[in-house]
């Protein structure tokens, strides 16, 4: 175990990952950056020349005027091509449909029943000033805030797309949320409007969106409209003077409707964050950096090209979906494949069997789904040809090293290099990931920062922390994707992220950085455990207990201990077929301390069958940790995924 320097927020490391899987050489023949020394070069380039480096990208987006100023920064306030008119919904569709790609197929779309419906560039793009039509019939301009509640189905990248379109911001909450949460974020951002519809399909049975927004709307004195897609023809309320049919709306309004010429910094969206470390936050992203930084970080983490079907399997409720499944791969013209339900509806093979119907060529998705599959069992991808995947991805968590062998080896069957890409709502874009044809992988690492980006780990003073060591994950310089700040609470915006660590953009992970310059992302800052004055991640001591040939998954959290300052609480959840016993807890306590030391031994250990997560997939430690310490929960839950969880937990409690 690596000792620790003095200052109190350097973490201590001890997990070595010493595998590496340098980019297959075909693939990265035809790559975009197609090795090393180009990565080096392009990076190297990105941060001696930053405006350039951002001008020549900006430049192969659409801009109705060009910016005067690439940046301007009075910490932290950020604007980016100060001065420049441009339109996200116009550099997604109509630059495409001028350039030939009116007939390739936009969205290629799957709802859980089975239907499938593809929509073109120029479908597309109708569909999209159709109902840009539709919003300002109801009098929504730019500037309003239109909140947007509904399943995955294609209509719901129309909907982000039309409010692009006339500059009216989005505020898409996520189709899973109670009305409480719908009225939360409603109200917070006083939303004149809600997209939302009939109901959609998930795991066999049909989620009652629109019942939902009824619920809702009476505690948001702020909304006038609500706009109904129908999606399954479901019975729903409608109230008149208030709510409209999609479809009727639509018949009554004309085709056209140019994009508008937005100004760089006009709002896009406002987005809250998961809810994994406390209440969620509104950030708002802008018009033109989210553009460029969106776009630049699709092309080449996902490499992608002209015949690609990319899939993301994020809900468009979460950034992911908005960067990786709408205004990424959109603005780079390819085929983007959407998928309405759950993975394992009707059985556990659905996203193969997609993959292999559909030819999905790059797949992106998170760790919780791929440590769900492990645990489902290979026979489910097995039964299907993967052989048109060339690229996959990760997001949403650090993935435990057994997770991505699998990953690379049961769906990639070796060929497929995976990009582990880093980044939060609050970045908007990806920050740090390999190219995949020029930067080698080792499993449970980021690996290096994307151009322009430049991250640094340090102590809570600012000072640069030892390669090895573990420290607090900064990011050094503003960069175009980056929110701007909290809706109506710039005071929080500053608080929360710029004055933590003096002039640093503050992420609230740990990190550490290795001797070749690669991050290893240890877990949240909020989640260390301090045993004994070692300050642990929690990540190492997980991955630990996952490499176990029984381990499915695991979360650890501190909890108060009068010899050493604080314990090691331990959440595990075993593989299928597998039995909760008192020898197995021993065997893995023992495991821990070979593995990583016996400092990192948890205390406690119990087995739950399943662990608290956020709607979005993500552990959430800060509910383990009050249960661990207190024996009951008291902290914001309005993000959990499933209640029933934690009465379990606190079942095994008592
Ligand atoms: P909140 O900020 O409300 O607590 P959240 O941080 O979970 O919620 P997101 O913005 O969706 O909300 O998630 C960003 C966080 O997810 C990152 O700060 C990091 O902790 C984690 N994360 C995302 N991608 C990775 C990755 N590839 N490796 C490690 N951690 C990741
Ligand atoms: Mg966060």
């Amino acid at each position: 175990m690596t000792s620790l320097s003095s200052s109190d927020t350097t973490l201590s490391s001890s997990l070595r990952e010493n595998r590496v899987f340098p980019p297959p050489e075909e693939f990265a023949a035809k790559a975009h950056v197609k090795n090393l020394a180009e990565y080096e070069a392009l990076y190297a380039r990105s941060v001696s020349d930053p405006d350039g480096f951002w001008n020549e990208v900006a430049q192969e987006l659409h801009w109705f005027k060009p910016w005067e100023k690439t940046l301007e920064w009075d910490l932290p306030w950020a604007k980016w091509f100060v001065g420049g008119k441009t339109n996200l919904s116009y550099n997604c569709l109509d630059r495409h449909v001028e350039n030939g790609k009116k007939d390739k197929v936009a969205i290629l779309w799957e709802g859980e029943p089975g239907e499938v419906r593809k929509l073109t560039y120029g479908d597309l793009l109708a569909q999209v000033e159709k109902f840009a039509n539709v919003l300002k019939s109801l009098g929504i301009r730019k500037g309003d805030r239109v909140a947007i509640y509904m399943g995955m189905a294609p209509e719901l990248a129309v909907a982000l797309l039309a409010c692009a379109r006339i500059g009216a911001v989005h505020s898409v909450i996520f189709g899973g949320f109670a009305a409480n949460a719908i009225v939360d974020r409603v109200n917070d951002a006083q939303c004149v409007a809600v997209i939302t519809q009939d109901t959609s399909f998930r795991r066999g049975s049909q989620v009652k969106l629109k019942a939902t927004v009824d619920e809702a709307l009476p505690h948001c004195p702020s909304v006038k409209n609500v706009v109904v897609y129908r999606r399954s023809g479901a019975d729903v309320t409608m109230q008149a003077g208030r709510d409209h049919w999609w479809h009727e709306l639509a018949e009554k309004v004309e085709d056209r409707c140019p994009a508008e010429e937005l100004d760089s910094e006009d709002p896009l969206y406002i987005l809250y964050t998961s809810g994994t470390t406390g209440k969620p936050k509104g950030l708002v992203h802008t018009t033109g950096g989210y553009a460029v930084g969106t776009y630049l970080t699709s092309k080449l983490v996902f490499d992608l090209r002209d015949d690609d079907v990319y899939w993301c399997s994020a809900d468009i409720g979460w950034v992911t979906g908005h960067s990786y499944v709408v205004y990424g791969p959109l603005q780079n013209g390819v085929t983007v494949l959407m998928y309405e339900g759950a993975p394992n509806c009707p059985d556990y093979d659905r996203f193969w069997k997609i993959i292999d119907q559909h030819k999905v060529t790059v797949f992106y998705t998170a760790p919780t789904a791929i440590r769900a599959f492990i645990k489902w069992g290979d026979q489910y991808p097995l039964r299907y040809d993967l052989s048109s995947l060339r690229l996959l991805g990760t997001v949403g968590e650090p993935i435990n090293p057994e997770a991505w062998m699998w990953y690379r080896d049961v769906i990639g069957k070796g060929r497929c290099p995976i990009v582990d890409t880093w980044w939060q709502t609050e970045t908007g874009a990806i920050m740090i990931s390999p190219l995949p044809g020029a930067v080698a992988a080792k499993p449970g690492s980021a690996t290096r920062p994307f151009p322009g980006i430049v991250p640094e780990i340090v102590t809570k003073e600012g000072e640069p922390v030892p390669a090895g060591h573990g420290g607090l994950l900064v990011i050094r310089r503003p960069w175009p994707s980056m929110a701007r700040t909290i809706y109506n609470d710039p005071e929080r915006y500053k608080q929360a992220y710029w004055t933590e660590v003096p002039g640093s953009y503050f992420t609230g992970d740990g990190a550490r950085k290795d001797e070749d310059g690669y991050f290893w992302l240890m877990g949240r800052v909020d989640d260390v455990i301090n045993v004994s004055g070692h300050r642990l991640g929690t990540m190492e001591i997980e991955s630990a207990l996952v490499a176990h040939p029984k381990v499915a998954e695991a979360a650890v959290v501190g909890r108060p201990d009068e010899l050493k300052g604080q314990g090691i609480a331990a959440f595990v959840t075993l593989e299928s077929g597998n039995e909760p016993t008192a020898e197995l807890r021993e065997e893995l306590r023992k495991w821990v301390a070979k593995e990583i030391g016996a400092l990192a031994r948890p205390d406690d250990l119990r087995f739950t069958e399943q662990l608290p997560k956020t709607r979005s997939g993500k552990i959430m430690r800060r509910l383990l940790r009050e249960l661990a310490t207190h024996g009951e929960i008291k902290g914001d839950t309005t993000t959990l995924e499933d209640f029933s969880v934690l009465a379990k937990l606190r079942e095994q409690d008592e």
